[in-house]
């Protein structure tokens, strides 16, 4: 009977990927609209202050408070109406003592002022006059120049991952090029006798292949770019082939399936035959899982997921995930959402192993509720009809119903 020897927790198993990859991130420059998700090489600095002129936060009036103190309700202050400062103009009106200018939201403020009254604050009594009927402090409703970002202002450090707030920021101050790291090439080799494209109807023992596409999927989620190289059988030559090309092409390598210890499951061999150091890693302590290899050729990693598609996807998150990101460049990868819920029932487990169950969310009198998914791991449509998965603590026997715990969304 074969065995697994050296099972690892999963963390350990990807401590061993950590230590034995070499980093080889390479900066490019592209334009900012398009960096969305990418990994900032560098450190970016502003090349201006932001916002450039002051600029009102309301829609009211420009002036010197000092002509509004005192101002109330009762005793209203009057001042002159002596023009206005347009949207998108250069400012053109300047106050004196007891004047004041229209302003708007976001645009600038006459010369000599130094806050904005808000319009609800003030009453029009003829064409050239208003009263104020509260007092305003210096700068109140006001963005002050560099009030948001200042010249030389470190903006963004280095390996952050672009969301849309940054590209917006970085629009801002005109950088409409940002240097990123190239993303993650990730070679997918699909093997197994028993498949076919999805395109083709299956005959008797065959199955259309899944996992090329959902790990597909997943490595462009990871900013990583996939690169199926097509379904292998179960021919240790073809397979090894298929490795080499892959292996030369990308920067992370993964096999779907073949990773267990029978007879029929090569991936372990081929990985051997294609360098140094090969397998490291041989089996893991989760359900599902298990038969999972870590390896590493001259410094790529190399992954031999179960062809369970369950299974591939678990591994997935908790392996070439976090791969994908170290090899981004990216400083610290992003923590998958989570939401606190009841569980609804018993999930089992056994102490030493961690077990990934699929839920269910649904909200019952107002309460967040996790309902485990069961069903043989093999099944798809278990992820598919489920919204996020809970794992049980490797040191726990099992989670019980009532329990508050943590669902990782996907
Ligand atoms: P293996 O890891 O080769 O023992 O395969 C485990 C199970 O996953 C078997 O039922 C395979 O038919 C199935 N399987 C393997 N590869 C795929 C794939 N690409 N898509 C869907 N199911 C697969
Ligand atoms: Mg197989």
């Amino acid at each position: 009977m074969p065995e697994f020897f050296n099972v690892l927790p999963p963390s350990e198993a990807f401590n061993v990927v950590r230590k034995n990859v070499v980093v080889r991130a390479v900066p490019e420059t592209i334009a900012t609209d398009e960096a969305l998700g990418r990994v900032t090489a560098s450190e970016v600095l502003s090349p201006e202050v932001l916002p450039a002129f002051p600029r009102s936060t309301m829609d009211g009036y420009s002036v010197r408070a000092r002509d509004t103190f005192g101002a109330s309700e009762g005793m209203p202050a009057y001042l002159e109406v002596v023009g206005k400062v347009s949207m998108g103009k250069a400012v053109d009106v300047s106050l004196s003592t007891g004047q004041t200018a229209e302003a708007y939201t976001g645009g600038g403020l006459a010369q000599g002022a130094d806050a904005v009254v808000m319009v609800e604050h003030t009453q029009v009594v003829n064409e050239t006059t208003i009263e104020v009927t509260r007092s305003v402090a210096p700068g109140e409703n006001v963005v002050q120049v560099g009030e948001d970002v200042s010249e030389r202002d470190s903006i963004l450090p280095a390996g952050q991952i672009l969301r849309p707030q940054d590209i917006g920021g970085l629009m801002a101050l005109g950088i409409t090029e940002i240097d990123v790291f190239r993303r993650p090439r990730v070679a997918i080799v699909s093997t197994g006798d028993e498949l076919v494209p999805p395109t083709e109807k299956p005959g008797p023992g065959i199955i259309r292949d899944i996992n090329t596409f959902t790990i597909s999927s997943l490595v462009t989620q990871a900013g990583g770019i996939p690169i199926p190289q097509g379904l292998v059988a179960d021919v240790f030559e073809a397979q090894r082939e298929a490795a080499v090309a892959g292996i030369a092409e990308a920067d992370i390598l993964v096999f779907s399936a073949g990773s267990s210890v029978s007879s029929r499951d090569m991936t372990a061999d081929v990985i051997e035959m294609l360098g140094e150091p090969g397998v490291l890693v041989h089996g893991i302590s989760i359900r599902p899982g298990k038969p999972s290899i870590v390896g590493v050729i001259d410094g790529k990693p190399v992954f031999g997921l179960p062809g369970n598609p369950v299974s591939a996807m678990v591994v997935f998150g908790l392996l070439v995930r976090p791969t994908i990101y170290l090899l981004s460049g990216c400083a610290e990868p992003p923590r998958p959402a989570t939401i606190r819920a009841r569980l609804v029932r018993d999930i089992a487990s056994q102490t030493g192993r961690e077990d990934h169950v699929p839920v269910k969310l649904s909200m019952t009198d107002g309460v967040q509720q996790a309902d485990p998914v069961f069903g043989k791991s093999n099944l798809i449509y278990t992820l598919v009809r489920s919204d996020g998965m809970v794992t049980v603590p490797i040191d726990d026997g099992g989670l019980y119903a009532g329990d508050e715990v943590s669902v990782r969304l996907y």
